[in-house]
């Protein structure tokens, strides 16, 4: 007997006439599958509306009450698809995080998953019922309602389908797959048919938000076969799964890109040891999350310290970096939010040379100033200017054809 989980994203899930569609397809789902586990994002909007009332009211919400809000965009759905079910005579019940019992950590707002009790889940599929989960909360061991982070419900239907072992977790979205690179931006994009959990992982961290990071390092951990597929039509979407020997090692899998970078410089700081701890001590201790780092080489007796952080953290940044700065006695601390992240991804770039120096090619004959360089055996990463973005992302998608079905193969 199968048992899948499905995922339906904002989008899908949009007004009541997407909420009835996704009731016919559960329904279609339960006769093909037999066991079948829904979990629903909040309707497309809703999390936002919800983060837009709580600012509103508060320049620094409360985190706990934030999660007791947004919490409530997804219980709204499941409850609205479970009627939709019963509509069609499908007996199915609902669950919020805290009723399935999805136990995670205290963080508020940006929650891990430590344990999933499957007890009410197993019981209902046994007695032929459908279950459908609230995505993106979960409760903490005091029984506080969490949230896990924009996108947070893509980890919840992976870990329930690890915790229940399922035999796929299909998340359906508005896109029919994983594509080369953001189909918004380069409509040329490709949709590819299968990748590895590593691609997909570094993807998703480099800013292809199709999948939460965290869903992936989860079906990555526990090997659940996870799709990626359209709501709106019929396709096979794009497979994720560990590597097997069939599978083409495609040199370049796709280019990622990621928005929400700020990027900020301390010059003229004393080259000496301890000037690196000096200044990103503070900013660890901020709970702020610091991503690609330069230190220039020092000359005259002194240095340039350059680091990225998440738009969002910019401002707290700057603000700290200001009162080292003075301590340390820098000359100058300058930041910059209008940046953004550019990465070619590509498990077969380990064993070819050349990657690099073509991408900063591309780059220059497009004129693009690249502010900051990280490679790695399988990405290479360039910040540029924010206005650049699209040209960059076309140009390397384009130079690299990726938009060819045949793709260079290692
Ligand atoms: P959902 O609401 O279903 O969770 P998301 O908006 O979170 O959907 O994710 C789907 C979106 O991800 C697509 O509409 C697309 O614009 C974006 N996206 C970014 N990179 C990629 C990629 N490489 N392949 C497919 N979609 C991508
Ligand atoms: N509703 C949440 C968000 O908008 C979680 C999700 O959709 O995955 O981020
Ligand atoms: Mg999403």
């Amino acid at each position: 007997m199968a048992l899948v989980v499905h995922k339906y994203g904002g989008t899908s899930v949009a007004n009541t006439e997407r909420i009835s569609a996704i009731a016919d397809k559960v329904l279609l789902a339960r006769r093909a599958d037999d066991r079948v586990v829904v979990v629903v994002s909040a309707m497309s909007g809703e999390t936002n509306r919800l983060m837009g009332l709580a600012h509103a009211i508060s320049e620094q919400p409360s985190p706990r009450e934030l999660d007791v809000l947004l919490s409530t965009g997804e219980q709204s759905t499941i409850a609205l698809l479970c009627m939709a079910l019963a509509e069609r005579g499908v007996v199915a019940r609902s669950y919020t995080g805290a009723q399935v019992r999805i136990l995670t950590d205290t963080m508020h707002n940006k929650a891990r998953i430590v344990d999933i009790d499957t007890t009410r889940l197993k019981a209902d599929l046994a007695s032929g019922k459908v279950v459908v989960v609230a995505g993106f909360q979960g409760v903490d061991e005091d029984g506080n309602i969490t949230t896990l982070g924009r996108g947070g419900s893509d980890t919840t239907a992976v870990a329930l389908a690890a915790a229940l072992k399922a035999d796929e977790c299909r998340i359906y979205t508005d896109v029919d797959g994983v594509y080369t690179t953001d189909p918004r931006v380069v409509p040329a994009a490709r949709r590819m048919d299968r990748l590895t959990y590593e691609e997909m992982l570094e993807m998703a961290s480099l800013g292809a938000k199709v999948l939460q990071i965290r869903s992936v390092e989860f079906a990555s951990k526990y090997n659940v076969p996870l799709r990626v597929l359209s709501s709106f039509e019929e396709g096979e979407g794009t497979l994720i799964s560990g590597e097997d020997e069939s599978m083409e090692q495609a040199l370049i899998s796709g280019v990622a890109f990621n928005r929400d970078e700020a990027q900020v410089t301390v010059q003229g700081v004393p080259d000496q040891p301890g000037i690196a701890f000096g200044i990103l001590g503070p900013v660890a201790d901020a709970n702020i999350e610091v991503d690609m780092i330069i230190q220039n080489v020092g000359a005259d007796g002194s240095t340039d310290f350059t680091f990225t952080v998440h738009r969002n953290d910019f401002d707290k940044a700057m603000g700290i970096l200001r009162s080292t700065g003075n301590k340390l006695g820098a000359r100058k601390v300058e930041g910059n939010a209008e940046i953004v992240k550019v990465s070619l991804v590509g498990v077969g770039m380990r064993s070819h040379a050349g990657i690099a120096s073509k991408t900063f090619e591309v780059l220059a004959q497009e004129s693009i100033n690249i502010h900051m360089i990280s490679t790695s055996e399988i990405k290479i990463s360039v910040v540029i200017d924010e206005k650049y973005l699209e040209l960059a992302v076309r140009a390397l998608h384009k130079e690299f054809e990726l938009e060819q079905a045949t793709r260079v193969v290692c």
